[in-house]
């Protein structure tokens, strides 16, 4: 099936080089750190204390209001400490991580399973799967519970199940699909349940063809459900570009897919649902693909969640330094600045690229050949927008779509002049969370100052009332005082009349 016309994209050197490399799980090292933000909303809160034992599988971390996601211990053991630990970011700045200890024994946490997950109702599935901590694996991190819940409220006819891995290198979801079918057309089945029988597309870029293949003919029985193969063009795997090819429908900025009757999830996030719903297994682990040609065994691999980077490239093996460390792909993955930072539940590759690999790019003046603008998938004005953002008008910035950018590095790809352009983007973005972190910690102080005003005025009118009260007692005591003495005192006219 053709999809309908999308703009932009570009074609950067696939490298998929691990496609045929079997999944092999990686044992899980002594000791695990485990941030309490791994998912966009809220950091979890701790319910464990340092010293407690845990079971694989307990929860150690409940998710915090609407949007946030509950963390689970990837091995039997203890929580040793809760500490700052650097954070997966380029700045490496340390955020709040529970360190657990393995004690080799995998003991396991009893967990409910239900008879056939195919009978259980869209709201229970939705609530199996927030209790497993499950967020968007395909890196963007969204709870997928939240998701559900709201394809419930909305009219979501379409599920479109992305398994594009539109991003070099990267082939973790490949495999899934490819070696793990059935479990992951079994999380598409439950999906769809949760969100009442939409008609399920399932995008799989072409240069996936035994992932094709096999998802075809697993998807066969089911009326609802087909396999779409996609053209290979970076980046289709982006939520509004995939959305806009298979049903032609565009998300307006800053509204959601559920706004035009769409819900979209990964392929590993299905495969992570069936364990959940299925085997009642929480999201403690998930498959990552470790490539670069710093790597000696590059390959795919089942990683326990909260392992760090130096000990997954331990076990794979290094031939050099790395020039670079990439978490996530080469496009729209985070450098990062060293190797002691932890998988996270989306974390679905590590990239550790040789000196040959990483082009220095030398930045030269813009020709204005517009190849960026061409490039955009947003449709936006890259040259102009980085123009702005140099000369500090983030307003302007704004007012011409900094918001829609979705970051996707085609714009700095495409330009002729090595101009890093997303580099840009992604500082202005920065500033725009910072801005409004501010101005909501501005509006905090405000209305607290605001409160304690109120509350002080209020104190003080309570202390004058109280002082009147208390005079007006006074008085009265005093009136009654007089008026009884003068009842008692003996009058002049009665001692006369005794005399
Ligand atoms: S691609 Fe580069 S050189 Fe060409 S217009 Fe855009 S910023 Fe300028
Ligand atoms: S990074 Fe932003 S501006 Fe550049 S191509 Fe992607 S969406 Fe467009």
């Amino acid at each position: 099936m053709a999809g309908f016309p999308i703009r932009g994209g570009v074609h950067p050197d696939e490298r998929k080089l691990t496609s045929d490399i079997t999944i092999m799980r990686v044992p899980t090292p002594e000791r695990l750190y485990l941030p309490l933000k791994q998912h966009i909303g809220a950091p979890a809160k701790p319910c464990r204390v340092p010293g407690e034992i845990i079971y694989k599988g307990a929860l150690i971390a409940r998710g915090q209001g609407n949007v946030s996601a509950h963390i689970h211990a990837p091995c039997s053991g203890y929580v040793e400490d809760i500490i700052d630990w650097p954070a997966p970011h380029p700045s490496g700045l340390p955020t709040k991580a529970m360190v657990v200890v393995n004690d080799g024994r995998e003991i396991r946490e009893d967990a409910s399973v239900p008879v056939n997950p195919f009978f259980l109702r869209p709201e229970v599935i939705a609530e199996r799967v927030a209790q497993s901590g499950i967020v968007g694996l395909g890196g963007a991190t969204f709870p997928a519970a939240v998701k559900l819940t709201l394809g419930q409220s909305h009219r979501t006819p379409v599920l479109i199940i992305n398994g594009c891995e539109c991003e070099p290198y990267l082939t973790c979801d490949d495999r899934l699909m490819q070696e793990r079918t059935h479990d992951v057309l079994d999380g598409i089945r439950i999906l769809a349940q949760a969100l009442n029988g939409p008609e399920v597309i399932i995008a799989i870029e072409e240069n996936k063809p035994q992932a094709i293949d096999l998802m075809h003919k697993a998807a066969a029985p089911y009326g609802n459900i087909r396999v779409m193969p996609v053209p290979t063009r970076y980046p289709m795997g982006s939520e509004k570009q995939l959305i806009e090819f298979v049903t032609g429908r565009e998300v307006p900025a800053g509204r959601l897919s559920a706004d035009v009757g769409v819900m979209l999830h990964n392929a590993a996030t299905a495969y992570a649902v069936n364990r959940a719903v299925r085997e009642g297994k929480p999201l403690t682990s998930r498959v990552v693909t470790v490539a670069g040609e710093a790597v000696i065994r590059p390959g795919n691999y089942e990683v326990p969640v909260g392992m760090l980077i130096s000990d997954l490239l331990a076990f794979c093996g290094l031939k050099e330094e790395p020039a670079r460390m990439i978490m996530g792909g080469p496009m729209m993955g985070q450098a990062i600045p060293h190797a002691g930072i932890p998988v996270t539940k989306g974390c679905n590759g590590v990239l550790a690229l040789g000196a040959a690999e990483v082009k220095r790019r030398v930045e030269h003046p813009c020709i204005r050949c517009a190849s960026c603008v061409d490039a955009c998938p947003m449709g936006l004005s890259p040259l102009t927008m980085a123009s702005l953002l140099k000369r500090d008008k983030l307003d302007a910035a704004v007012e011409i779509g900094l918001k829609d950018c979705i970051l996707c590095g085609s714009c700095s790809f495409a330009c002729p002049s090595g101009i890093p352009l997303a580099h840009y983007f992604n500082y202005g973005k920065g500033e725009l969370v910072s801005t409004a972190q501010q101005k909501q910690k501005d509006d905090e102080i405000k209305r607290l100052i605001q409160g304690r005003q109120i509350r002080m005025q209020r104190q003080e009118k309570e202390r004058e009332e109280a002082m009147a009260r208390r005079k007006a007692e006074i008085a009265a005591r005093k009136a009654a005082q007089a008026l009884k003495e003068a009842a008692e005192e003996p009058s002049e006219d009665s001692g006369k009349e005794v005399a």
